[in-house]
């Protein structure tokens, strides 16, 4: 089925990031993926990614690849002629010798693990590849799996004993943070199994609700559809994780885009109930109001978005200028908006405003 699909060709549209096992990213385009693309992966790494998929009951639903001498492993989700496709890419030979200096077999399927992390994370679709949060992720992932198809917290450790950087860089953080992510991933398992019985009461979503949450974030057009689909995607995030305040702000937000001020002002509402001090959640409560036509309501929550919010945004003062204009209060107004233009001078249709106000 693999060589199927890359018989069509695999067109990169552009250059992403991949998250790496360690030390680095990798940029890949079409010139720069492993020439090897088309290759079947080993039957070894299938095997142990089927095998940590089956025990977690979960479908394998990316394509795995081995290129050599790339020395390292990357999750990655690139788009071809197909649609998007998300990538396990690993080489064999870099596996071996983690496994060599490790001196057991799980030193790879941690590495697996870790990559399939990644990918159930959601990491890759950001296209920016490894993070130090991220690696985190995928680290506590790669412990839980290991525990679950029995290897020991030593042997769940041994690749990054082996593999990992001492210090931290940009990318990824230092070994000692990932052996402990692994060993609190490690450490989850087995208490869950212990709890097996309350497990559908402890169940911890939040990473689905993040994952819906990174799904929403990468939407890049403006059209009522994109605006719809984040909505429902954030929806999503908070249905999973009822605490999800960011979430509930953005679902504001882009209800408002739709002009369904009613539904934004809930969800708005929501924000601030979980965090008082949300100041990104007031702007979008006070746009609410401005489009059911409350002004007073809306100067009321814009002020406390300009009173508290550091740094300053010019886009509260513009739209408090606009309330206040809508109130018949020019001179507030023409404060506003001079407040405003000091914000982001460059601002054309705030100084047009202006000076037809002070015409
Ligand atoms: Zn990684």
């Amino acid at each position: 089925m693999l060589v199927l699909l890359l018989n069509g060709g695999v067109s990169i549209a552009q250059s992403v990031e991949a998250c790496g096992y360690y030390g680095h990213n990798a940029k890949f385009s079409k010139e720069q993926i492993c020439p090897q693309l088309g290759f079947e992966s080993s039957e070894d790494a299938e095997k142990s990614i089927r095998k940590i998929l089956n025990q977690l009951g979960l479908q394998m639903n990316f394509l795995v690849v081995q290129c050599s001498n790339i020395n390292n492993a990357f999750a990655v989700n690139l788009e071809g002629d197909i649609g998007h496709i998300r990538y396990i890419i690993y080489d064999e030979g870099f596996l071996e010798r983690i496994g060599m200096k490790s001196q057991t077999d799980w030193a790879s399927v941690s590495i697996l693990a870790h990559e399939i992390g990644h990918h159930l994370n959601a990491h890759t679709l950001d296209g920016v590849g490894s993070r130090p949060e991220k690696e985190l992720d995928a680290d506590e992932f790669s412990g839980f799996a290991l525990n679950r198809l029995g290897a020991t917290l030593e042997e769940a450790q041994a690749a990054m004993q082996n593999a990992g950087g001492e210090k931290a860089s940009k990318t990824h953080p230092a070994r000692s943070d990932r052996l402990n992510a692994i060993a609190h991933g490690w450490t989850n398992a087995a208490s869950l199994s212990k709890k097996y019985i309350d497990l559908s009461r402890n169940l911890d979503y939040t990473s689905y609700a993040k994952m819906w949450f990174e799904k929403a974030r990468a939407i890049r057009g403006v059209s009522e559809g994109d605006h719809i689909n984040r909505v429902a995607y954030y929806g999503k995030a908070t249905e999973y994780k009822p605490d999800y305040t960011a979430a509930y702000r953005n679902k504001a937000k882009y209800l408002n885009e739709l002009g369904l001020y009613k539904k934004a002002l809930i969800e708005a509402n929501s924000a601030i109930s979980l965090d008082k001090n949300y100041w990104n959640a007031y702007t979008e409560k006070a746009r609410a109001y401005f489009g059911m036509e409350d002004y007073q309501e809306a100067v009321k929550y814009y002020s406390i978005a300009i009173e508290n919010r550091e740094p300053q945004r010019a886009g509260d003062y513009a739209a408090r200028a606009f309330s206040y204009l809508a109130m018949g209060d020019r001179t507030n107004a023409i404060a506003d908006l001079e407040e405003a233009l000091n914000l982001r001078p460059q601002w054309s249709i705030i100084q047009q405003k202006l000076t037809e106000l002070k015409r």
